[in-house]
């Protein structure tokens, strides 16, 4: 929790000091709840949100004295409650050999490393992992995954820039099949600003990986970068008509004062979280909690 809590310090120290400014001995009413409710959208939680959380608050305490620490838990308490429905953890079906898990997001949102810190997590938990580049356009992207299969003693399929990712993507399910490899970890292109092109590159990946097994991919993970605040909202709309996306993980959520984002994105779009990223290191990445993560937020 201390790793969450110091991650999202941005975040918090926004909300922590708006909400002791508004409510240096004051009266809960309608000025400091609008005063509450526009902190509440500043700091990225989205309309619905910031009115639950009010009404919340006026239906308990109107025209009593609150304090700080009240108002701080009782925030808490509805963002808790907002996310708890999308706690979900990323269960790899051992059965399946292997359980494919397809990667994607723009470019930057921190995909390879996710991928890296989801292999360093499976290998610990004694599974066997494979990765595929499947972002064929950057060097830098398939350099990076190599680099994450060394350190995690996983098998890497690449190919040379420019190569067809869905080719890549049925080589590498065929060999996962062939070794009995327990997960399969697919990365794909994030160029947003050709949609039709990314849409049709993963739909081929999609489509070859059904060839094999008409389960896969298993997972369509979404990652998002916390940093980007509102357009993440936009992110998930694109992806979760080109990829199906199953679940999300947020990503650089230490460093920025948006993680309240998360809050609008369960609203909005009802996805599982899996992850959150509070680092670059292969511990920060830790399966999402929605009661840590209320408290972390709130501060
Ligand atoms: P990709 O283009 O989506 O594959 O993104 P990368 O995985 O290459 O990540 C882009 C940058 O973000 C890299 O410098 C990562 O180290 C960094 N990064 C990824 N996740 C996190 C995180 O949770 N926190 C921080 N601070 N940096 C992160």
């Amino acid at each position: 929790f201390a790793r969450l809590r110091d991650g999202l310090s941005k975040s918090s120290k926004k909300l922590s000091e708006g909400v002791a400014s508004i409510f240096a001995r004051r009266r809960l009413d309608d000025e400091t709840l609008e005063e509450l409710e526009d902190l509440l959208v500043s700091a990225d939680l989205g309309v619905a949100a910031a009115a639950r959380t009010t009404a919340a608050l006026a239906r308990d305490r109107f025209d009593k004295e609150v304090s700080e620490q009240e108002v701080k838990e009782a925030l808490a308490d509805v963002i808790a409650a907002s996310l708890a429905p999308f706690e979900k953890p990323l269960v790899v079906d051992r059965a399946r050999r292997p359980h494919v898990t397809l990667v994607a997001g723009v470019n930057g949102a921190g995909k390879t490393t996710t991928i890296g810190k989801l292999a360093a997590k499976f290998r610990a938990e004694g599974l066997s992992v494979m990765l595929a580049a499947g972002d064929t356009f950057r060097a830098a992207a398939i350099e990076q995954l190599q680099i994450w299969g060394e350190r995690t003693g996983a098998p890497v399929v690449a190919r040379a820039v420019g190569a067809d990712a869905a080719g890549l993507a049925f080589d590498a399910l065929k060999r996962a099949q062939a070794e009995g490899t327990d997960v399969l970890i697919i990365d794909t292109a994030g160029r947003l600003q050709n949609r039709r092109e990314l849409m049709d590159e993963l739909a081929k990946v999609v489509r070859v990986l059904r060839k094999l097994d008409p389960d896969a991919p298993h997972d369509s993970l979404l990652v998002l970068d916390a940093t980007v605040g509102q357009n993440a909202l936009n992110q998930v709309e694109v992806f979760r008509e080109v990829a199906g996306v199953t679940g999300l993980v947020m990503t650089k959520l230490d460093g920025t004062a948006k993680g309240g984002v998360l809050v609008a994105l369960a609203d909005k779009f009802a996805l599982p979280v899996h992850f959150i990223g509070v680092g670059e290191g292969v511990d920060d990445l830790q399966p999402f909690s929605a009661r840590a993560f209320a408290r972390a937020l709130v501060g």
